[in-house]
């Protein structure tokens, strides 16, 4: 069962009490004072983010994010004295329904207006709780990740390096489970050498685990009535390999800029994200702006509904969720949240809304059809437009990139100056794979036809769809393999999406006004590529013994130094764009991405080289 259990809360002496774990949430007597004596200041905190680099974020993990009360106190820590970025990490099983979030900061903000303009953002920005983890902003340099679920599963499938963390999972007593060996190892595992913890416990199981985890812990004065407290630091990194090597982060690329060749979605969704982490981009090609799916008159942000817990469907959830966040923060009107309907069996509906794994009140039942009310239409090249607004353009075509001792040249068409140097490429040229020749994406041709005749008041699918464009009928998409040669739309295509229409709309649409063909680039397991490139040779010499099922210390992946993909979203890139743009901007620049493991697995390069080798399909 996903669904996340519910806390069971009542109000004692000006703070929360958890009936579940009969213990409260921060401090009666002030919160905020204790929060700064044990967290900030046994991290000591005030010192090392003043003397933070600033090419690289500091990380803070926390075990129970609660009210969020550690958050803010850190927040403001960072504002008064840090430089660079702030990113903040933290695991709760039983999060407070955003009703129960609003109220607890809102007092929090009362009672310490210190901290109430990062309580205000929070109330803002903390979603409706669902399993999985979201990353939200508090402040132009400052994110959170929250990862909702059960500690042990979040923090194995985490995939970062703290500076610093918050132990703060009521007392051991009450709650033994978020002081486990192996919970308190992998805040080991992720945590950066010299890193520290800090805790109001000093019972001997916490000692205890921390040292087999790594750390030499001290006690220290503790809040308060409390005697003691305990300072943590990581003295030993406990070598642990990590389960998949071949999918493992790659080495950052802390400054100089991005070059990124492809200026459809998914070019603007990266080029968007790495300058909300402040790093600079040259975007290459008007081309593909105009030729691919980007440039279509409108298209759908649409969830993909699952019915299972999976990579896969949290992926799509998440994708969903980020899409609609993003394009309706945009300075232009590029999408239009008229809501949309599905068919589905009704059982399979009951299953999805079992599974728990959406938040609540997002979809409902409307007689024969799922509604997902923020559902929408989007018009993608006002929205590629506005993303790439503040970001550097070339409206040419990238032929040829070479690597040099100084970084990456960019060749276009026609011309002797080459850009560059860039620390680093990224590859999003859609279904064109010219500069990736053996890229595993096949091209698939899809047709959209603009009808006149009353346009559906939302968008509705059943594998086809219809949608409102205006005052006509948006009706798609067809799917055919593509065999070479134009690129143009065609009558019988067109036919058959009248009939699709027909059938949605229950009656005929009018003429058809407009017709437009493009080509998606589709995966071998319909998932997008997003990640670093294998240097492939070296790649099939370290993972050989995967075909032998040998198992064995492998190394880490051996990738081409600054080379990335973002390609293959098939026909669902504009729902995934912004959150694989944001997870591809945490990897090159070293920040939380909002993706945990098994999402970045699932859409990393390297699983199509890496399932052949399991499968003995490649000999070295
Ligand atoms: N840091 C919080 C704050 O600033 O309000 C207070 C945290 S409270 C002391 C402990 C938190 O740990 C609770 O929110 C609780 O729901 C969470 N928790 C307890 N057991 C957990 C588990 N097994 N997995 C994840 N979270 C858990």
């Amino acid at each position: 069962m996903t669904r996340l259990p519910e806390p069971d809360l009542e109000a004692d002496r000006g703070t929360l009490r958890s009936r579940d774990f009969d213990d409260i949430y921060y401090s009666p007597d002030d919160g905020l004072s204790e929060t700064e004596h044990v967290f900030i200041n046994g991290n000591d905190l005030k010192k090392r983010l003043g003397q933070q680099e600033t090419d690289r974020p500091f990380v803070i993990g926390e075990l129970g994010f609660g009210t969020g009360l550690n958050v803010l106190a850190a927040c403001r820590c960072f504002e008064k004295n840090g430089h660079g970025s702030l990113n903040l990490w933290s695991v709760e099983g039983f999060p407070l329904s955003q009703k129960a979030l609003a109220e607890a900061l809102s007092s929090i903000a009362e009672r310490w207006p210190a901290i109430a303009p990062w309580a205000e953002q929070l109330a803002a920005v903390y979603p409706n709780p669902a399993p999985g983890q979201t990353q939200v902003s508090l402040g132009p340099r400052i994110t959170l990740t929250l990862a909702f679920g059960d500690v042990r599963e979040c923090l194995i499938n985490a995939d970062f390096r703290a500076n610093a963390w918050f132990l703060d999972g009521f007392a051991p007593s009450r709650n033994p489970a978020m002081w486990a060996d192996d919970v308190i190892g992998q805040v080991g595992r992720l945590t950066k050498s010299g890193g520290t913890a800090a805790t109001f416990s000093v019972a001997s199981g916490v000692r205890d685990a921390l040292q087999k985890a790594g750390f030499a812990w001290e006690k220290a004065p503790g809040f308060g009535r409390k005697k003691h407290m305990l300072r943590a630091r990581l003295e030993k990194k406990m070598t642990r390999s990590p389960e998949a090597p071949w999918y493992a982060r790659p080495t950052p690329c802390r400054s100089g800029e991005i070059a990124i060749i492809g200026a459809g979605i998914a070019g603007a969704a990266v080029a968007y994200s790495l300058f909300r982490k402040g790093r600079r981009s040259t975007v290459f090609g008007a081309g593909s702006r105009h030729k691919a799916a980007s440039s279509n008159p409108a298209g759908l942000i649409m969830p993909r509904l699952d019915a299972d817990d999976t990579p896969a469907a949290r992926f799509y959830r998440d994708a969903f969720l980020e899409a609609v966040k993003t394009y309706s923060s945009l300075r232009r009107k590029a999408f239009t949240p008229c809501g949309g309907s599905t068919t589905a069996e009704r059982s399979r509906f009951v299953q999805i809304q079992n599974l728990g794994l959406w938040p609540d009140g997002l979809m409902s039942w409307d007689g024969d059809r799922v509604w997902i009310s923020q559902a929408g239409t989007l018009d993608p090249s006002c929205a590629v437009d506005d993303l790439l607004a503040r970001v550097s353009l070339i409206e040419k075509d990238a032929c040829r990139i070479t690597q040099t001792d100084g970084g990456w040249m960019v060749q276009t068409a026609g011309e002797t100056n080459h850009p560059g140097p860039f620390a680093a490429i990224v590859l999003a040229t859609g279904a064109i794979q010219d500069l990736w020749p053996d890229a595993p994406i096949t091209p698939s041709l899809g047709q959209l036809d603009v009808f006149d005749g009353a346009p559906p008041a939302c968008i509705m699918t059943d594998g086809h769809y219809v949608a409102p464009l205006g005052s006509k009928v948006l009706a798609g998409a067809t799917y055919a393999p593509f065999q070479g040669g134009p690129v143009a739309p065609t009558h019988d295509n067109s036919e058959a999406n009248r009939r699709a229409a027909r059938s949605l709309l229950g009656f005929e649409p009018g003429a058809s006004v407009a017709s437009r063909a493009a080509l998606r680039a589709t995966t071998p397991d319909r998932h997008p590529i997003v990640g670093p490139l294998y240097d492939k040779e070296a790649a099939i010499n370290a993972y050989q013994g995967l075909s032998k099922g040998r198992k064995m210390d492998y190394p880490p992946a051996p990738y081409q130094a600054g080379l990335y993909a973002f390609t293959g979203l098939g026909s669902r890139g504009l729902v995934t764009a912004p959150l694989l743009g944001a997870h591809l901007a945490a990897m090159i620049t070293d920040h939380v991405s909002p993706l945990p493991s098994d999402i970045a697995a699932l859409v990393h390069p390297g699983r199509f080289l890496i399932r052949d080798l399991k499968r003995g399909k490649i000999s070295p």
